[in-house]
């Protein structure tokens, strides 16, 4: 079985903590050798926690960072002390952050103004950003532009766009995560977007507790369960599956500046 990775997911969320060790068990088991665990799960005690496991387990690496949800509350106190938090070397990354315009929990003022800090952030601090987003597409590009992409990158986690956001975003010089949305019946747009990402800028992801890939769908999601998610992108495209999995972990070490295995 191919060596991969989970590139995102909530291991400090109250739905997965309790069953950690039963969790990485699993996905130990299912092949899966890294793991980028994010906190910003609403307070920033996710965040300390996710940092917390990550120095517990020589295979996972954390990101910091205030989800677009929550960004109303996100300033500088909470930028402060994510910058503390950074100071970890096993903080891989910044976020996420990001644009949630299907959900609209925060402002969208109060979301931009909270990317605009993480990618300030990431940049001082020469960390790649996590990003999120939700029907935002058009607006998060605006920005990025306007910024840049910070020196170290980013990373798109759980891509639902369509092929020509991916492109836009490959352009700008992103990386695109792929979740277990691939495997949904109604996934076509970002199955499409799937196969004209080029190979060195892949990645896979479960966004654990949230969006079980098939047939697990509904259930809990957990870091092994990437393995569906690879075997869904391995077929889409009609890959060889070591080289795609040494594509993805390559990249990964590249964006998230992992140590070599
Ligand atoms: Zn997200
Ligand atoms: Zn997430």
């Amino acid at each position: 079985m191919e060596p991969i990775l989970d590139a995102h997911c909530h291991l400090a969320d109250p739905r997965l903590y309790p069953d950690l060790a039963g969790a990485l068990a699993r996905a130990a088991a299912a092949g899966v050798e890294t793991i980028i665990a994010v906190g910003a799960i609403e307070t920033i005690e996710t965040d300390r926690l996710t940092v917390e496991i990550a120095g517990r387990h020589p295979h996972i690496f954390a990101a910091v960072g205030v989800h677009p949800h929550n960004a109303a509350d996100c300033g500088p106190a909470r930028i402060a002390a994510l910058a503390e938090l950074a100071r970890s070397p096993k903080v891989a990354a910044i976020g996420e952050t990001g644009l949630d315009f299907h959900y609209m929990h925060s402002s969208a003022e109060s979301q931009e103004r909270a990317l605009r800090s993480h990618l300030e952030l990431a940049r001082a601090l020469d960390r790649p950003v996590m990003i999120h987003c939700r029907d935002a597409e058009r607006r998060l590009c605006e920005i990025v532009r306007e910024t840049g992409l910070p020196p170290a990158g980013g990373m798109i986690h759980c891509f639902t766009g369509d092929a020509g956001a991916a492109e836009e975003f490959v352009k700008l010089g992103f990386y695109i995560s792929f979740s277990g949305i691939l495997t949904f019946r109604k996934a076509d747009a970002p199955r499409a977007a799937a196969l004209i990402v080029p190979e060195d800028r892949l990645l896979i992801e479960t966004d654990a507790p949230y969006l079980a890939p098939e047939p697990y769908r509904g259930k809990r999601n957990e870091p092994g369960y990437v393995r569906r998610t690879f075997e869904a992108l391995t077929a889409l495209r009609g890959a060889d599956a070591s080289a795609l999995a040494a594509r993805i972990r390559g990249n990964a070490a590249r964006l998230f500046t992992l140590p070599a295995r």
